[in-house]
C-alpha cells in the first residue's frame, strides 16, 4: 500500500476556506495530511492503522518539512496519540456526521 502526500491539504492535515478564511481539518485525509492510494484512488488512513503506518508517515512528514524549510518539530495527529497526550485523534465530529439513520 502506497502512502501519499495528500493532494487536497499538500501535507498540512488542515484546509483553509478560501472564502472565509476558516480552517479545519482536511476531509479528503481526516487531518493526517497523508492518504492511502491503491490503484491511483486515495483514501484516509484509518485511524485504526495510524500506529502501523506511524513510522512511515514519520519520514514523509520530515521530507516535507525539509521541502518547507521548516526545522522545528511537527506534532501531527499520531504523534499526539502515541504520546498519550489530551489530543483526541478522532476527527471532529458534527460536520460531516454520517451517524443519524
Ligand atoms: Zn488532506
Amino acid at each position: 500500500m502506497e502512502i501519499a502526500r495528500c493532494e487536497s491539504c499538500n501535507g498540512y492535515g488542515w484546509v483553509e476556506d478560501e472564502f472565509t478564511g476558516e480552517t479545519g481539518d482536511c476531509d479528503w485525509c481526516k487531518g493526517t495530511g497523508y492518504v492511502y492510494r491503491e490503484n491511483g484512488i486515495d483514501r484516509p488512513i484509518p485511524e485504526s492503522d495510524y500506529g502501523k503506518v506511524a513510522d512511515t508517515l514519520e519520514r514523509l512528514e520530515e521530507a516535507r518539512m525539509r521541502e518547507i524549510g521548516y526545522s522545528g518539530q511537527a506534532k501531527k495527529p499520531w504523534e499526539q496519540a502515541i504520546r498519550g497526550s489530551d489530543h483526541k485523534l478522532i476527527p471532529r465530529v458534527g460536520r460531516n456526521d454520517e451517524d443519524g439513520e
